[in-house]
């Protein structure tokens, strides 16, 4: 094992591992007392496969949990540490905090919302995001946010699915220097929707907007609100949220998380992951409208009185320095962000970071995709400066938290580049074949959960029948993440890819991972996808589809050396047949890449859902580059 990447916290708790392998569902029980709850329950675990309720009859706030905590304790420390994308700051302590929620609680209430009302909340990256949610948590009101960068039409599918009663929105965001028309997006979107009975308006940019029979000002209604708002004592089973999935592999799926399990997931997990300290100002880079923001930027952090920097706006504008000076001017010490925003990161060069002063850092995540080996080690060596844990975490909008990911809250394990390590304890995770036969270490197979989990998805919104099929129906009651893994002989896990983006090929089996990360590890490439096309020998051939770093310009001798390169770091097998350089992919607004497009392009199919595409016109550059190189190959064989 190559100890070189053994950063080490000093923690080295054995007994936490030990208690939870005894008997999870006693150790999670024993992690929900670290939370208030008004009411203590009477079972952990309900588990009627596969729906599980745990705490049940526990009677729980979550916004409680999030700001009363603290602001008892200490109302004066800095929550929210903001700044938008044109320089404007903004500071909020706990107590702060928890008086704008009870205003915006209450004149959610003013406006009707009751228990298990849904609320769209449609916002950039402001501190009112973060309150809009927590005041419809106070209430027991079912939050579902839309990522800001969504279009009318993506709403008006949301919102129609949910049923939301009010929305809440700005007049406008910032990103990239201009100005997204947030609420005139808002109102194209719900036009004849009649369930829609208010929309509340945060003045941010103070661009003109229309107000309309529905439409109410934030400041109207909010400054004159009480700053006290008795908090909701719910069910620990009750709905605290549905979120819409990234869509990488096909529709979103409205996702709905409960509220005790689900808050002692995070408490537990973002101890343990990012070993939290009363001093650290942490900052994930994540939006709210993905599960990422919802877990470790709102509940997590709040749950343990956590300062934190948020951001509105692009990471690398106005100049691609942005993200590193942020993380200078306020001593950041733990950085959350995704694979994606690395490797755009790394194609700007190591200058740049290396002419601001990152010491304060002392921990770096990543979430989202797997994190190519290259990539990783460009983030160890260059932002953490070879003294910070990479934390690469391993979960879903449905796991509702973190399940595979090192701990250095809890312990000290040798990392190895590109792997997520190990499950978290209490989590119950294993690499099964086709049949649901746990593999042995170093065979490729579907990762499963065995047991429930608190995180866990309580179903899919309306939609029990779509549940039981996408998650639950390949295996027995046994959780169905849908991804391709292999565990090593440490018991190391390691990503592969989506299933559903396995290539086979001449009988061997290959995740998109595996064959994209040996392309990254060339020194010309910036990012890479592949996917397959049906072969009549092979039955399945390579297509991949490159992005070439800053400079480099394609030439044939680059092909043939990367098809060497290849065949020397993951083996002649996974020789791709055909090469394409664009100079984007299809990713979703998430910043995941959409192979399913590729896919569809290269067996001239038919594009699926593509509401979540972040740029149509990287489909149409993959189009482009694959008809011409097929139009090429014609030729020559005309010839
Ligand atoms: P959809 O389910 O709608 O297709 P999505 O799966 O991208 O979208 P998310 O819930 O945002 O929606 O993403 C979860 C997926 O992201 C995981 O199933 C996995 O494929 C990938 N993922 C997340 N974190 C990691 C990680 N650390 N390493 C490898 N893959 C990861
Ligand atoms: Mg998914």
């Amino acid at each position: 094992m190559d100890t070189k990447y053994a950063i080490g916290l000093g923690n080295n708790d054995v007994l936490t591992r030990k208690r939870a392998k005894e008997d999870y569902v006693k150790f999670w029980d024993e992690q929900a007392n670290n939370l208030h709850w008004f009411e203590k329950w009477s079972k952990t675990l309900e588990w009627n496969p596969p729906f599980a309720k745990w705490f049940v009859n526990g009677k729980i706030n979550a916004s409680y949990n999030a700001l009363d905590v603290t602001s008892q304790k200490n109302g004066k420390k800095t929550a929210i540490l903001w700044e938008g994308e044109d320089g404007k700051k903004r500071s909020l302590t706990y107590q702060e905090l928890l008086s704008y929620v009870c205003q915006v609680a209450n004149t959610l209430k003013s406006l009707g919302v009751k228990k298990g009302d849904r609320v769209t909340v449609y916002l950039p990256m402001i501190p009112e995001l973060v309150v809009s949610l927590l005041a419809c948590a106070r209430i027991g009101a079912i939050h579902t946010v839309i990522f800001s960068g969504f279009s009318s039409q993506s709403i008006r599918d949301r919102v129609s699915d949910s049923k939301s009663k009010v929305i809440i929105t700005a007049d406008g965001g910032f990103r990239r220097g201009a100005i997204v028309k947030l609420k005139q997006v808002v109102d194209e979107a719900i036009s004849g929707l009649d369930f829609v009975e208010h929309v509340l308006v945060y003045e941010h940019t103070k661009i003109p907007i229309s107000m309309g029979k529905k439409d109410k000002k934030w400041t109207d209604l909010v400054s004159g609100a009480s700053e006290h708002c008795e908090p909701e004592k719910l069910d620990s089973t009750h709905p605290l949220y549905i979120l819409y999935t990234s869509g990488t592999t096909g529709k979103p799926k409205g996702v709905l998380h409960g509220t005790g399990g689900y808050l002692v997931h995070l408490y537990s997990t973002f101890q343990w992951i990012f070993d939290i300290k009363e001093s650290d100002i942490y900052f994930c880079t994540a939006d709210i409208g993905w599960v990422t923001g919802h877990s470790y930027v709102v509940y997590g952090p709040l749950l343990h009185g956590t300062t934190q920097v948020m951001y509105e706006g692009t990471l690398v504008y106005p100049t691609p320095a942005r993200i590193w000076e942020i993380i200078e001017r306020y001593k950041v010490t733990i950085l959350y962000t995704t694979p994606t925003a690395l490797r755009m990161f790394m194609k700007y060069g190591d200058d740049l970071p290396n002419s601001k002063n990152l010491s304060s850092l002392r921990l770096l995540g990543t979430v989202g995709e797997p994190i190519n080996p290259e990539v990783w080690k460009w983030y160890f060596r260059v932002i953490g400066k070879e003294k910070c844990p990479i934390i690469d975490t391993w979960w879903q909008t449905e796991t509702g938290g973190a399940l595979i990911s090192p701990v250095p809250g809890l312990e000290t394990i040798p990392l190895k580049p590109g792997s997520a390590t190990r499950e978290l304890p209490g989590i119950n995770v294993a690499v099964v074949d086709d049949h649901g036969i746990e593999l042995p270490p170093e065979k490729k197979g579907y990762l499963v959960v065995k047991t429930p989990w608190p995180g866990m998805l309580l179903s899919l919104w309306n939609d029990d029948e779509k549940y039981k099929t996408v998650y639950w129906s390949k295996y027995k009651d046994v959780y169905y993440p849908g991804d391709y893994a292999i565990r090593d002989k440490d018991g190391y896990f390691w990503m592969l890819g989506r299933a559903d983006d396995v290539l086979k090929v001449a009988g061997h089996r290959l995740g998109t991972a595996e064959i994209e990360s040996g392309f990254v590890s060339h020194k010309s490439v910036a990012e890479a996808a592949v996917c397959g096309i049906p072969h009549e020998v092979k039955g399945e051939s390579i297509i991949a589809f490159l992005v070439l770093k800053e400079g480099i310009t394609p030439s044939k001798q680059l092909e043939s050396e990367l098809i060497q390169h290849i065949r020397k770091v993951v083996g002649p097998i996974a020789t791709p047949d055909q090469l394409y350089v664009v100079s984007k992919l299809p990713k979703t607004r998430s910043g995941k890449i959409m192979r399913r497009l590729l896919k569809s392009v290269a067996n001239n199919e038919k594009i699926g859902d593509i509401s979540t595409l972040e740029d149509e016109a990287a489909v149409d550059e993959v189009r482009n580059a694959f008809s011409e190189l097929q139009k090429a190959i014609q030729e020559s064989k005309v010839k």
